[in-house]
Parts: C-alpha cells; sequence; structure tokens
C-alpha cells in the first residue's frame, strides 16, 4: 500500500499535475489510510542496534518540555543480552542528573531511577522475543509499576513528591554520565526497539492493554512515536515495521 502511495506520488506525470491529478493523488493517499485502518495496521519504525557500542544512539525530541510529576513510558524492546551486563533502555539526562533513566540491571530485573537511588521490579527477563513494557509513576502517590505485554507487576512506593525537571534530552542506545557524553559500551543497548512513547499522566491499564495490543487510541503527549523526529548517530538503522 505504502509503496503505490510512493509510485503515485513520484510518478513523472505527479511533477507536472493537474487539478484533477493532485485531486486523484488525494484520494488515493485517503484510500490507503482507510485500508491501513480497515486492516487494523499502523506502520512504525524500529531501531536495530546491532552491535554494542560507546558512540551509537538515537535522540528523541520531545513535543513538549520534560516538566513530571506522573509519566506512563511504554515500549518494545527485544535483546540477546542475556544476564551479561546492565542494558540502558531509555535516558533523560538534564546536565547534572540523570532525570529518568530505565535499565535492565545485571540480574534481569527492570527499574528506573529518577535521579538517585532506583526502584526496581523483579519480573521476567526481557528476552530476543520482542517485549511491551510499560513504566508508570505517580508524584502525589509514589506509585510505580512495570507492565509487560499488558500485565501489570506489583506496585511499588517510589519518590513522592519528586518533580523530573525539564531541560535536558532523551537518547536511546546510551547511557549519558555526562550531558551528551560519557558513553559507556559495557552498558550500550544492543537489540530492536520501537514504539517508544511517553505520557505526562498514569494511563489506566485497559489502555495499556490496548497500546500493547497494537490499538492506537492514545498518542503519546510527550513522545509520539509515529509523528516522533529521530536524530541518529552512528550505527543505528531505522526500518519499517507493520504493527
Ligand atoms: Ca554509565
Ligand atoms: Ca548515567
Amino acid at each position: 500500500m505504502i509503496q503505490l502511495f510512493h509510485f503515485v506520488q513520484f510518478s513523472p506525470g505527479a511533477l507536472k499535475a493537474t487539478q484533477s491529478d493532485k485531486m486523484r493523488l488525494l484520494v488515493v493517499s485517503f484510500l490507503v489510510a482507510v485500508a491501513a485502518v480497515l486492516a487494523g495496521s499502523v506502520v512504525i519504525k524500529t531501531l536495530v542496534f546491532q552491535t554494542e557500542s560507546s558512540d551509537s544512539f538515537v535522540e528523541m525530541l520531545p513535543m513538549k518540555p520534560l516538566d513530571l510529576r506522573a509519566f506512563t513510558l511504554c515500549m518494545r524492546v527485544a535483546t540477546e543480552l542475556k544476564g551479561e551486563r546492565e542494558v540502558i533502555l531509555f535516558a533523560y539526562r538534564t546536565r547534572d542528573y540523570d532525570e529518568l533513566n530505565v535499565w535492565r540491571e545485571l540480574d534481569g530485573r527492570l527499574s528506573f531511577y529518577l535521579s538517585g537511588p532506583g526502584v526496581f521490579f523483579d519480573v521476567p527477563q526481557i528476552e530476543a522475543l520482542e517485549t511491551h513494557l510499560c513504566f508508570t509513576w505517580n508524584s502525589g502517590s509514589g506509585a510505580a509499576s512495570v507492565f509487560m505485554d499488558g500485565r501489570k507487576s506489583l506496585t511499588k512506593i517510589y519518590k513522592k513528591g519528586h518533580t523530573i525537571r525539564p531541560g535536558g534530552k532523551v537518547i536511546i542506545g546510551q547511557d549519558p554520565d555526562a550531558f551528551m557524553g560519557d558513553y559507556d559500551a559495557g552498558q550500550s543497548f544492543v537489540g530492536e526497539i520501537s514504539d517508544v512513547n511517553l505520557w505526562d499522566t498514569v494511563l489506566p491499564a485497559s489502555t495499556i492493554q490496548d497500546i500493547y495490543t497494537g490499538e492506537r487510541v492514545a498518542r503519546g503527549n510527550v513522545f509520539d512515536w509515529e509523528t516522533i523526529n529521530l536524530k541518529i548517530n552512528g550505527l543505528v538503522d531505522v526500518v519499517t515495521r507493520e504493527l
């Protein structure tokens, strides 16, 4: 469907398009969109990090500052690194602090850190078969959870009253220990990661289950993976896939 669209859009005839050609193009675009909706599928980009490195990463440009007293952060992730080392899954850093960093720990637990000691979840290991992850946290109650393929972990109480500060950078693939620098290959992400979305609220469990099954009802209001601008650094392959 997408190839058809590109063919129509870039065919030589389209370059000197008449009004009716333009109308036809609009109709084709509309039909492609309708067909995708009817098929219940959506085409998204996915990031493949083939090798360990200390310089490959992707910067995500947010739609609004990460000034957060609550969040839901979701992603689809697969890795063949098994208990060999810790693996960074998401890093948001301001000048002096790791404001929101998400890890697969050495012992396989999942964790996140809000500028200080982290909160840990003793859940099944992520592995080569893709897992849909969502992390949620609310400053008012301190409630922190992880969802794996739509299933919620127990709730932990973490950093009640804390605020995640704006003004930093979000990257996938590396853990910065300085602002946009001091990366360690031994902590880098190797594998595939996609559909990274961030909200400034805690989404209901039922919405998280819908997102896991590929329904595109709720779009991230801080990061929306379908429209996001990505800045690629180093060796990261960006390919498209259908959900
Ligand atoms: Ca580090
Ligand atoms: Ca760090």
